[in-house]
């Protein structure tokens, strides 16, 4: 799950991360009240989505005097951002946050995330802060500092010397960068977060160390263990498909390819996807429905996939150990009337009662076009999409 700057900026306070002074607000009037309880004559209003790169897109403005306040809000709150980490979607701005101005001296980046090969959180700091840090990964590596944690020592000080002289700073900075991460790795820990990203991490005016940005995601499978955060969620920052998906326990994921997966298991239906790319076709999702699943999920499942405007092939890739082929042809046979699926579906059934499964639908009369094997299910899908003709 993703969170608002806000939402994680509250988050950093509350563990003792300096960051700016700001109040939320989902109006103009608002917006100007919020100014004039921060004071001053400069504030920064910020486009609050599910996305960085804000900045460039008109998102991030510094302004003067509580006319431009109004101005800046009235504008970012009528408009949608698209940004290069928005996977061309249009996000809505409900809400912009009105923060204090800042002087900048230097800018400086800083993430956690989970370390999958080494099995712990590692810190990621470069000097080279600010809005392109994707182009210095890309471009000069070597200007980015990496420091892993032991999962039973915790944070240690002496990595945040080695991050902090790694990256160039003075004593002062790393002794204040020192408390900084310490307490963001307590907070990543204790909230089961997944990535956290401060870009720019700043030194300001004062030389002092402030998270000027924040960026949190945390694991969606430990929500239930922290209500509080499962509150802060934003749906309408969600792509729609994937939200409808998520009530009905379906996990699903939108892609940009014309073939539909619909698939029992996380493994198969990432094997799934890869036979159809080996094939030379594009999936348009990842979709699990899950080890137990039973006719009214595949129901809904057909609903979710078929609301993808681009999709001309449904490719059905089920394998019968806990479920019951008979059962989900009976899904598959009751969707495809009730709903009305007007592109061609390819059926892969292998398994317990996988016999009476393909006779059920040979004998239902629908189009559906049944598959021996997982490549021959692939070959036929590339092939349907390619003559199915929709109009996108
Ligand atoms: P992003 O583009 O979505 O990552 O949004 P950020 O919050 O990182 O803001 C983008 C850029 O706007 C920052 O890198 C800063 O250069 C600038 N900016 C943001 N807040 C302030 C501020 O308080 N004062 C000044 N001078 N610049 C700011
Ligand atoms: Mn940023």
């Amino acid at each position: 799950m993703n969170f608002h700057e806000y939402q994680a900026k509250d988050l950093f306070a509350s563990y003792g991360v300096p960051v700016p002074a700001g109040t939320i607000a989902r109006t103009p009037d608002e917006a100007v009240i919020a100014a004039q309880g921060l004071g001053g004559q400069m504030w920064v209003v910020k486009a609050q989505v599910h996305a960085g790169g804000r900045g460039k897109a008109g998102g991030v403005k510094v302004v003067r005097g509580l006319d431009e306040v109004r101005a800046e809000a009235n504008r970012m709150l009528s408009m949608t951002v698209t940004t290069y980490q928005t996977g061309g979607r249009a996000m809505p701005v409900d809400s912009v946050l009105i923060a204090e101005a800042i002087d900048i001296e230097t800018e400086l980046y800083l993430s956690a995330l989970i370390d999958r090969v080494n099995r712990c959180v590692t810190f990621m700091g470069s000097a080279a802060g600010g809005v392109d840090i994707e182009h210095v990964a890309a471009t000069e590596p070597e200007k980015i500092v990496t420091v892993t944690v032991d999962n039973t020592a915790g944070f240690q000080a002496y990595q945040a010397r080695q991050m902090g002289f790694g990256m160039g700073l003075s004593a002062r900075h790393v002794k204040q960068l020192a408390q900084i991460m310490s307490a963001l790795y307590k907070l990543f820990i204790d909230k089961d977060l997944s990535l956290l990203e401060v870009n720019p991490l700043i030194i300001d005016g004062d030389d002092n160390l402030i998270a000027l940005d924040a960026k949190i995601n945390m694991d969606d499978n430990a929500l239930f263990r922290h209500p509080d955060l499962a509150a802060m969620r934003d749906e309408a920052q969600e792509d729609p498909t994937e939200a409808a998906a998520s009530r009905h326990g379906l996990n699903y994921i939108t892609l940009d390819g014309n073939i539909a997966c619909m698939v029992n298991g996380a493994g198969l239906a990432m094997a799934t996807m890869d036979v159809v790319k080996l094939n030379g076709g594009e999936p348009a999702n990842f979709l699990d429905v899950g080890g137990g699943t039973n006719a009214a999920r595949v129901k809904e499942a057909f609903k979710i996939i078929l609301s993808g405007e681009s999709v001309e092939a449904i490719l059905v890739n089920i394998f019968g150990g806990i479920v019951r082929c008979d059962l989900i042809a009976e899904g598959i046979i009751a969707a495809v009337e009730e709903v009305g699926v007007s592109v061609p579906v390819i059926v892969r059934l292998e398994g317990t009662k996988v016999d009476e499964g393909r006779q059920l639908l040979a004998d239902s009369g629908l189009a559906i076009i049944s598959a021996s094997d997982l490549n021959d299910a692939a070959q036929k899908a590339v092939a349907a999409a390619k003559n199915s003709g929709v109009v996108q």
